[in-house]
Order: structure tokens, then C-alpha cells, then sequence
């Protein structure tokens, strides 16, 4: 089933790549297999809710994709190293580890409540570190890094198209820093790869010596080994780390790789309060564990997903509203329809074709989901007034309603839907039992619970 759609047509996927700046048809490079990876949080506080924007954008494309037939291997990261981490820990008289753990854990409470497939791996930037230096010794040997008092840094000008994501001219970028009077770097575009250092912070004892790696090495070399190639199909992460993080992740990987560290870049756009973007440095942040105690996890992934993931998206209470409505509509329709064939010994099933290749046609193209929710929302009203109906066309809802089903699956909904008990039809029974005998009363007295059940 799960070749179906990729073995009946053969449609083409495009998605726009960030580095090329174009919508390119998608080719991954090998025949079945898709390896996505996306920058994950730096884990020394709650993140707030834009963080999660990357993390359900890269959950459907990973659904849509294993859709078609691929087999994905989804990947995001801990940077679980930083300097943010060991201020935070030092604060709050805690060991780095015992800080990560901990919002490793919130992080992943929110994970669960908005239904994110389990990733491929979830590596922890403190679980690679030899492996980091490794990479860092090479770029030394072979020039494109250097070694001061300090620090040891990449050598920006040994990379010809340095730049070219960010869509920035060197010279441009050289203009516009300076080098601080105190820093040892041959040029102010140059960026750490690994600190020396011996201060209180976590730090390793490794062939570079004393001290810790920086944030853009961390994230290459786990690119790297978590896949154990150096070039994969799609690298993305938040519109803002286009520069300084991915430019420096491509520059590295070009000095060892020869390659861009993968072949689409996506990135996704911010979400914004009132107009601006929320970030926690503006002070105008939202966390995300708030928002999921007072909104489904259904509901603010249709939120996301209500707006195409490279355009901004305004957080207001009642855009959560409209999208805790809209998907209650959904969840209700599916619910009655569902009890309905159960009322008749049915089950949904028959797929329509048409249907789901309209809804699958839009998220081919570069995810337009707003025309499959235009698909499901269509969808929505025909199924609710085929239940309508006197006389039912059973054959109908059921293949509308597997349809249905198999489409809010595919944009990640959690769907528990109940099923109908012996006690349920057995009440169904006897109140049509007693309209039929005009005993009102007594079929009052079940009426609240089927119209809950959606059966009359
Ligand atoms: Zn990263």
C-alpha cells in the first residue's frame, strides 16, 4: 500500500532549495531511501513555539514522502555543548548533563503531544566529540583551519563560494565586521571550531587539546556520522540559521567533503507575534509547553500547517482557536461517520483516487498544504452531508471515510477515534424501539448520548 501512489503515477516531487534559490524537481540519491536532517534546539531552557515550526514541517515532509513509498531516515539533533548551556547550569548550581537532560525531556514531551514520528536518530552534539576533533585535526592538516593562543579557527577564504546560500558577497561580509583588538583571527569572517580553554565549562581532553567544539562543527560532524556519508538529500532548519550556522556547515563541509552537506536546503519561515518575530532575545516569546496545556497538539500543527512553511506565520490566541475548531470539525466528522458504518457492521474502506491525488499533487509541490486542507476541508462538508441523508449511500461514506482518514494521517493528526460498543448499539436499538412505539420519553433518555456518538 505504502508504494501505491508512486507506483500508479508517475508524478514528480519539487521543493524549493534554498541554495540554488529555485524550485528543483526532488531526486534524492538513492532510488528509495530520503536521509533529511534539521538543526534541533540548543537545550539550556524551554523552547518557545517557533521552534517547533522546523520540527512539524520536516515531520510532514518526512509522512508524505514515506508515503510515496520512501524509506526515510529523518534526523534532528541536541546541541546539548554551548556556552548558553554552561552559563545556565552554572546558575543554577546544576552539571551541564543534568540541564540538557532536563529540557531534553520537556522538549520531548512536546514532541509526543504533537505527534512527531520518532526521528531515525537524535543525536547528542556531546556524543560525537572525537569524532569532532578528528574533523577539526583534518581541516588543520590540510589548511583550511588554524590553531591561535585561543582558539582554533576556520579559514573562511579557502572557500570559493562562501556566501552563496546566505545569497552574501564576501567582500560585503568583510566590510561589514571588524576584528576585535583582542581576537587572533587572520580575518574577521573566520569562526571558531573549537575553543581552548580550561576555565569551569565542560570541556574534553582531545588531540586538539583542552576544551570544547563550536556549534557549526558540531552539527556537520553529526551529519557526517549519523549517516556515514558526506553528502545527504536535505539539510534544513529555521530561516535563521541560514547565516552564520549552514553558511559555516557547507564551508566546512566543502574544506573536507568536497560537498554542500546536502543537495536541498530548506528553510522555514519564522513565527511571529504581532508582527514581529518571536525569539527569546525580544523578549516576546511564547513557550511551547504553555501553548500545548491549553491547545490540542492537533490543533497548533494545523496551525502551522495552515500557512506554506517558508512564509511567516502571526501567532495570536485566535489563530490557535480557529485551528482548535477547524480540526474539532474534522475529528467530529470522521467520529460520526465511523459510528455510522459500525451501526451497520461497516468499516471504512476504498480509497478515492481522485481525492487523494489532488491532496497529494499539492504536497508534491514544494508541501502546498493549503490546497490539500482545501482538498480535506471540500471533503469535510461532502462527508457531513452524506450522514445527513435519510437514505444513506453507505458505500459512499465508506470510502470517504477512508479516505478522510488516510489524509489527516498523512498531515500527522492524532486520531483516536473511538469505536461504538455493544452497550451503543444495544441503546440504539432501543431508541428506535421506542420512537417506533411513540414512547418519547424513554427515547429521550438516550438522545444526548447518540447524538454524541454521532448515530442520529
Ligand atoms: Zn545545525
Amino acid at each position: 500500500m505504502a508504494n501505491y501512489w508512486r507506483l500508479t503515477y508517475e508524478k514528480k516531487i519539487y521543493l524549493y532549495d534554498t541554495y540554488t534559490k529555485k524550485t528543483r524537481e526532488f531526486i534524492p540519491l538513492s532510488e528509495d531511501e530520503v536521509d533529511i536532517y534539521y538543526c534541533g534546539p540548543t537545550v539550556y531552557n524551554y523552547v518557545h513555539l517557533g521552534n517547533f515550526r522546523p520540527t512539524v514541517t520536516f515531520d510532514l515532509l518526512t509522512r508524505f514522502l514515506t508515503e510515496i513509498g520512501y524509506e526515510v531516515k529523518c534526523v534532528s539533533n541536541y546541541t546539548d555543548i554551548d556556552d548558553k548551556i554552561i552559563k545556565e547550569a552554572q546558575k543554577e548550581h546544576k552539571t551541564e548533563k543534568e540541564l540538557s537532560s532536563f529540557y531534553i525531556n520537556a522538549y520531548e514531551d512536546c514532541l509526543n503531544k504533537l505527534n512527531i514520528l520518532p526521528l531515525y536518530n537524535h543525536p547528542k552534539a556531546s556524543e560525537y566529540i572525537d569524532k569532532m576533533a578528528d574533523f577539526i585535526q583534518a581541516m588543520i592538516d590540510n589548511n583550511t583551519a588554524y590553531k591561535t593562543k585561543d582558539d582554533i579557527y576556520f579559514r573562511v577564504s579557502k572557500i570559493e563560494d562562501y556566501g552563496v546560500l546566505s545569497n552574501q558577497k564576501i567582500d560585503d561580509l568583510e566590510a561589514g565586521k571588524r576584528i576585535d583588538v583582542n581576537s587572533q583571527k587572520e580575518n574577521p569572517l573566520d569562526f571558531a571550531l573549537w575553543k581552548l580553554t580550561d576555565d569551569d565549562g565542560i570541556k574534553f581532553d582531545t588531540i586538539l587539546g583542552r576544551g570544547r567544539p563550536g556549534w557549526h562543527t558540531e552539527c556537520v560532524v553529526m551529519v557526517n556520522n549519523v549517516f556515514h556519508k558526506p553528502l545527504i538529500d536535505i539539510h534544513g532548519g529555521g530561516f535563521d540559521l541560514k547565516f552564520p550556522h549552514h553558511e559555516n556547515e557547507i564551508a566546512q563541509s566543502e574544506a573536507i567533503n568536497h560537498t554542500h552537506l546536502a543537495n536541498y536546503w530548506m528553510h522555514v519561515g519564522f513565527l511571529l507575534t504581532n508582527g514581529i518575530k518571536m525569539s527569546k532575545s525580544l523578549g516576546n516569546s511564547i513557550l511551547a509547553k504553555d501553548v500545548l496545556e491549553r491547545f490540542s497538539g492537533n490543533a497548533v500543527r494545523l496551525f502551522f500547517l495552515s500557512t506554506h512553511y517558508r512564509a511567516p506565520i502571526n501567532y495570536t490566541e485566535e489563530n490557535l482557536q480557529q485551528a482548535e475548531k477547524q480540526f474539532s470539525r474534522y475529528y467530529q466528522t470522521i467520529n460520526k461517520a465511523v459510528h455510522q458504518l459500525e451501526l451497520h457492521e461497516l468499516t471504512p474502506q476504498n480509497l478515492r483516487q481522485s481525492d487523494y491525488d489532488e491532496f497529494m499533487d499539492a504536497l508534491a509541490h514544494d508541501l502546498n498544504v493549503s490546497n490539500s486542507l482545501a482538498v480535506i476541508d471540500r471533503m469535510t462538508k461532502e462527508l457531513n452531508s452524506l450522514l445527513m441523508k435519510k437514505e444513506k449511500d453507505y458505500a459512499q461514506i465508506s470510502s470517504l471515510c477512508f479516505t478522510y482518514q488516510k489524509l489527516l494521517n498523512i498531515l500527522g493528526f492524532k486520531l483516536d477515534i473511538s469505536h461504538l460498543t455493544e452497550t451503543d448499539k444495544e441503546m440504539f436499538a432501543l431508541y428506535q424501539e421506542a420512537r417506533n412505539r411513540k414512547d418519547y420519553e424513554t427515547s429521550d433518555k438516550y438522545r444526548s448520548h447518540l447524538i454524541e456518538l454521532g448515530i442520529i
